[in-house]
């Protein structure tokens, strides 16, 4: 059986697509930590942080935010270099090649700046081997040349403090990990925090929005922010054509079905990948490799995109032996527990 998998320009995808840029500069993307909705433990923590650091007049100590995609760790790495009154660089992981590029970053910033480095953990060794003294000690040794006509320059940088985002702390090294001061995990957003997210970008952007429809929107986005502003702005389309420009829960409920993200924000592509487990491997455990293959997407993908917010809403657990689909998962998609099909199909029967 094959599966035609859209994963790139999946809308209920985490990652950014590039229909996400159509914001430009992003305006929804909050500017203040007050304006940054959910996450109190964090902001909490941060807000200490940040105050003592401009109480001292020192730089804030490194930062590593580690959490799903499209959670708000780019939007907490402006704020914090908003809040301290410095500059933001943003670099990523995949971008920094060879040494001499991050040297080059470092060696351009100015007192305070903080470098924000995504996809942390995808450095490679010999970069991240110049990263462990510019935390540290706040300089690095360049070699130039080969052979006898090598030479070693020590080049002192002004202090500065590193933001680094990651998805998967695990895949860290050690040695870069426990440079970190500060170790921040973010959390799938409620619905009640995500509906708060939507109506404030519905604000920015001149929709009108019902708090009924916000919360319709929002319980469908699978936590994530970024998932809530991308599905706002296809619910206005509908709005625009259906409902005199006005999205009340009735439009996002019609808009959310048409676009076929079910009323817990799963997608066709979530659903075929439970129907896999359940119709091939009898509701598991299938390994995870081998699901990857069955369904044509990458391990990290199914490990990073799909798995928290199925595991989050109780439809997929990770055992030793591999991925297994829970009653709950089984019931949702009208199936009886494990892999029979339901006499009388029960499709969205959870609360
Ligand atoms: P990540 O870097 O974790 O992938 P981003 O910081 O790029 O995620 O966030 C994605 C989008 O979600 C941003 O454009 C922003 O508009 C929105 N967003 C994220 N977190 C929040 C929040 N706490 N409050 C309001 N909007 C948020």
């Amino acid at each position: 059986m094959a599966f035609e998998f859209d994963f790139e320009n999946r809308i209920s995808s985490p990652e950014e697509i590039p229909s996400d840029a159509a914001e430009g500069d992003n305006p929804l993307r909050p500017k203040a930590l007050n304006e940054y909705i959910g996450q109190e433990k964090v902001k909490e923590n941060l807000s200490v942080f940040i105050e003592s650091a401009k109480g001292r007049k020192e730089t804030l100590d490194h930062v590593l935010l580690y959490g799903p995609p499209g959670l708000g760790k780019t939007t907490l790495a402006g704020i914090i270099a908003n809040e301290l009154g410095v500059n933001l660089r943003i670099t990523s992981g995949p971008a920094i090649e060879k040494p001499g590029d991050l040297a080059a970053l470092l060696t351009n910033l100015s007192y305070g700046d903080v470098l924000f480095i995504d996809e942390i953990h995808r450095l490679n060794y010999t970069t991240e081997e110049i990263l462990y003294p510019s935390m540290e000690d706040y300089a690095i040794d360049i070699i130039t040349g080969k052979g006898q006509m090598a030479s070693s320059y020590h080049i002192t940088l002004p202090h500065f403090t590193l933001v680094g985002a990651t998805t998967r702390a695990g895949q860290l090294s050690a040695p870069l990990r426990d440079r970190f001061g500060v170790i921040l995990r973010l959390e799938l957003y409620t619905p009640e925090e995500l509906a708060q997210i939507v109506s404030r970008s519905a604000k920015i952007l001149d929709i009108e929005i019902a708090p009924d429809g916000a919360l319709e929107i929002a319980s469908r986005s699978r936590g994530t922010p970024r998932i809530a502003n991308r599905l706002l702005r296809r619910v206005r389309d509908f709005a625009h054509v259906f409902s005199n420009n006005v999205i009340t829960c009735e439009t996002a409920r019609i808009a959310l079905d048409r676009l076929e993200i079910d009323e817990l924000g799963l997608d066709a592509n979530d659903r075929r990948m439970l129907e896999a487990i359940i119709k091939f491997y009898k509701g598991g455990p299938v390994g995870l490799e081998t699901l990857a293959a069955v369904i044509g997407e990458e391990t990290v993908t199914i490990e990073d995109v799909y798995e928290p917010y199925l595991m989050q809403i109780g439809f997929l657990t990770r055992t030793p032996r591999g991925r297994c689909i829970t009653m709950e998962g089984c019931r949702h998609l009208g199936y009886d527990f494990p892999g029979v099909v339901s006499s009388s199909p029960t499709l969205f029967d959870l609360k």
